[in-house]
């Protein structure tokens, strides 16, 4: 099993034309962990994340993995060994499941997967190797796009809004798969979300942004307790008042 890899940014600044998405950003990652980016629409969580494997290039600062700058490894060698899902998996539409997966091991430069196992490690039966991603529910796409990931023999994974567009029951399942998954194969995750819930529940830690800057950065025990600074507090309050209105409701 590979080992999982730290991350580093280090002063990181991009700019689109007239504004600054990330305005300075200096973050240590440690291999293993699960760090969750938390902020508003705009923040710059995305773009902050696409830096990681040179899907958008910093106009200042640098970005390291396991202490090698990216910047000088190619695109393709910096992709390989690192998972990126999004919100709208992006399966190849013509293809099936399986050489959606075998597709990504090849780019990897990896051995042919074995697409069962590839499934069945996320929680699909191993017959959905034929089907066509138009054949397979929202919940189902993502769980073949982590499957995709992971069969690249990726040990860093981004995700970006991975569960976004799915129901409050199928998007619950596949946090919670996810998370197993995670720790069981030692991977390194960064989920970019803007749903605090799903961050204080999944997270090891929580890295708050708001107009492309950090400003808040703990585990969610300590979020939880409002003692990371005001903007964490405010995100924390929603989740926290519904979690005590539930309780309410039960007792009484
Ligand atoms: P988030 O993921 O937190 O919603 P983004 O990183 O997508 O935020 O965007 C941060 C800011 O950068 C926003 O103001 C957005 O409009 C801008 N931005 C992002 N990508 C581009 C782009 N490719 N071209 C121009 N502006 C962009
Ligand atoms: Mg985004």
């Amino acid at each position: 099993m590979s080992v999982s890899r730290s991350v580093t940014f280090e002063d990181v600044v991009k700019r689109y034309g007239g504004g600054t998405a990330v305005a300075g950003v200096t973050l240590e990652i440690a291999g293993g962990s699960f760090v969750a980016l938390v902020g508003g629409s705009g923040a710059g969580k995305s773009t902050l994340l696409r830096m990681v494997n040179r899907l958008v290039i910093p106009d200042e600062g640098r970005i390291s993995i396991d202490g090698r700058d990216v910047a000088g490894i190619s695109a393709p060698a910096v992709r390989r060994g690192i998972g990126y899902v999004f919100q709208d998996v992006g399966l190849f539409p013509h293809m099936s499941v399986a050489e959606n997966i075998a597709i990504a091991a090849r780019i990897g430069g990896g051995a042919a997967p074995d697409v069962g196992a590839e499934l069945e490690r996320v929680g699909l039966p191993r017959d959905y190797a034929a089907r066509m991603p138009a054949q397979l529910s929202g919940g189902q796409r993502q769980r073949v796009g982590v499957a995709r990931a992971l069969a690249g023999g990726a040990s860093l994974m981004l995700l970006d809004e991975p569960f976004g567009a799915l129901d409050p029951v199928t998007r619950d399942a596949l946090a919670r798969g996810y998370r197993d998954l995670h720790d069981r194969l030692e991977l390194t995750t960064i989920m970019v979300t803007h749903d605090m819930a799903e961050a204080l529940l999944m997270a090891d830690r929580i890295v708050v942004m708001a107009k492309g800057v950090v400003v808040a950065d703990a585990t969610p025990k300590t979020m939880l307790a409002g003692e990371a600074g005001e903007e964490a507090a405010a995100l924390v309050a929603v989740p926290a008042r519904q979690a005590e209105a539930l309780e309410a409701l039960r007792g009484g």
